[in-house]
């Protein structure tokens, strides 16, 4: 195993720090479960919206028939990610459907009913040591990879960082540390030569010097399988860290392993650093090595009401309900459907909105299960600032002051102290003793300044159309007034030059013979 390349001290001073939380983990319900493939469904519904971004645009009309991997919708702008079709079938309708979304609104998407044919494109076959970094870069964002740890951020706008601005280090996320979830421990076990190849792929096309791949040290056979897999490659080490809630992010993960801290609004690429979820270099392995666009995943279905909890890979657009039904459906009732872990995840109120490219876990929760995350508004009791909150937070956040300002309106002042920099995490919710559900004020505040931005967006675009409008019609009173003046002054001119050629003419008349005769 290798060691990060950061001094011991540092490294001791982080692990003494109190941070995070050590939540149940109830992986044990599906980590011992081989990746079992789900039937293809009657419908897949593919939202145009999978990703952080402009929604896609759909190039397909209802009826168009389609082979697997084709593309159906187009990237809309620099951070935008294409869809393919899972599987050859016709399109039956492109329409607002119920998609996984916080603000639980339908979204625009596209309807796909499978042939049972499976037909699909040509296969292509890469060396992808042969390609340039910028080609490597335009393959990945043709293909449509997101991150697949759940931020869907577009996997290719990070690879063409590595173009303009040096990144040594690539970081491979395989902390996982979200309760329940256990799909990418099993990719790393099952499928350890593709990660590994992907990560190669990436450090390739972004120009880096080495991979640390941080794995939570409870997943002994992921880390074994990926160091096996490593083996020949000096460049890819893996390294084992702490297992506690929430290592998987994406600072946490940074400043175990280089010892290096993102400055307050920066990114990773500041300190010369590029992180992926292993799922996304798996993604990247199949999409150069074999052409293939990102259109199926593996997921967690788990939680105490599932009859066989395990994990399944599936075709992205497949409806929740068709996961379920494969794991033998409910052996208890559910009082909670999440999409994702419970600390981070998205309830869900449908089980017919479908699987996205970032939906790592389907859960369905039983009664004694709901609440013990965090994350439940169920009898919250007064702050009695006992600060478990404060020493809990991995950023080093203030929550409850936060939500004091938050709960007083007081957005700005929250953004002051620091809510922009808050991950979500939930590791505040989990640790206060009066249930006060912090995170949910976090969220909302978040939705409420992403609203006020894209308000005040909107206000001022329609401010310059205004001004442009007002400046337009301006330029065009002051031309109407210069032609205006110009022909007056034609005119004038004319009339001018009409009464002196009348003038010179009746000056140059000879003038009327005298009656009268000479003396
Ligand atoms: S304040 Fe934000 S980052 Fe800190 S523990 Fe709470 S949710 Fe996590
Ligand atoms: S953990 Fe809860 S009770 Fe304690 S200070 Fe934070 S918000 Fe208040």
């Amino acid at each position: 195993m290798g060691s990060p390349s950061i001094p011991p001290l540092a490294r001791l001073a982080r692990l003494l720090n109190p941070w995070g939380v050590h939540p149940e983990g109830r992986k044990q319900l599906t980590a011992d479960t081989e990746i079992a493939l789900v039937p293809l469904p009657d419908r897949l519904v593919l939202p145009l919206s999978q990703h952080i971004g402009a929604p896609a645009r759909p190039i397909v009309e209802v009826g168009t028939r389609v082979l697997r991997n084709q593309l159906l919708a187009e990237a809309q702008g620099a951070i935008s990610a294409p869809i393919h079709a899972p599987t050859s079938g016709i399109v039956v309708g492109i329409a607002e459907v119920p998609v996984p979304h916080p603000s639980g609104l339908p979204g625009p998407a596209i309807l796909l009913e499978p042939d049972g044919a499976d037909e699909a494109l040509p296969a292509e076959h890469n060396d992808p040591f042969a390609l340039s970094a910028a080609e490597i870069s335009r393959r990945v964002a043709e293909a449509g990879i997101v991150g697949m740890g759940g931020a869907t951020f577009p996997a290719a706008v990070k690879l063409s960082l590595g173009q303009k601005t040096a990144i040594p280090t690539l970081i491979l996320n395989g902390g996982e540390c979200e309760p329940y979830l256990t799909c990418d421990d099993r990719l790393m076990r099952d499928r350890a030569n593709q990660v590994i190849d992907g990560a190669r792929i990436i450090l390739h096309a972004m120009g880096g010097r080495e991979v640390l791949i941080g794995v939570e040290n409870n997943k002994p056979e992921a880390i074994a399988a990926l160091e096996a897999a490593a083996g020949a490659f000096p460049e890819v080490k893996v390294v084992a860290v702490p297992s506690r809630y929430p290592m998987g992010s994406e600072k946490q993960l940074i400043e175990w392993l280089t010892g290096r801290e993102i400055p307050a609004g920066g990114r990773p690429a500041d300190i010369g650093v590029m992180v992926q979820n292993v799922g996304t270099a798996a993604a990247i392995h199949r999409a150069i090595r074999f052409g293939e666009p990102l259109t199926r995943r593996i997921v967690t279905v788990s939680g105490g009401a599932v009859r066989t909890p395990r994990n399944v890979e599936v075709r992205i657009g497949t409806p929740l309900s068709a996961l379920l039904a494969f794991c033998g459906g409910l052996k208890a009732e559910a009082v909670r459907y999440v999409m994702g872990g419970p600390m981070m995840g998205l309830a869900v109120q449908s089980l017919e909105i479908p699987v996205i490219k970032g939906s790592g876990g389907l859960l369905a929760l039983v009664a004694g299960e709901v609440g013990s995350y965090g994350t439940e508004d169920t009898s919250a009791g007064p702050c009695i600032r006992c600060a478990s909150c404060v020493g809990a937070c991995p950023i080093g956040l203030m929550p409850l002051d936060m939500a004091a300002l938050i709960k007083h309106g007081d957005l700005a002042a929250s953004v002051d102290i620091g809510l922009k920099d808050c991950i979500g995490c939930g590791t505040c919710s989990y640790v206060c003793p009066s249930k006060i559900p912090l995170v949910h004020y976090f969220n909302h505040a978040k939705g409420e300044l992403a609203a006020q931005d894209r308000n005040k967006m909107k206000q001022d675009a329609i401010k310059q159309l205004a001004d442009a409008r007002t400046a337009r019609m301006e330029q065009e009173a002051r031309e109407k007034a210069e032609a205006a003046a110009r022909r007056k002054a034609e005119r004038e001119k004319a009339k001018a030059e009409a009464a002196a050629k009348a003038a010179a003419k009746k000056a140059a008349a000879p003038a009327p013979a005298s009656e009268e005769s000479p003396a």
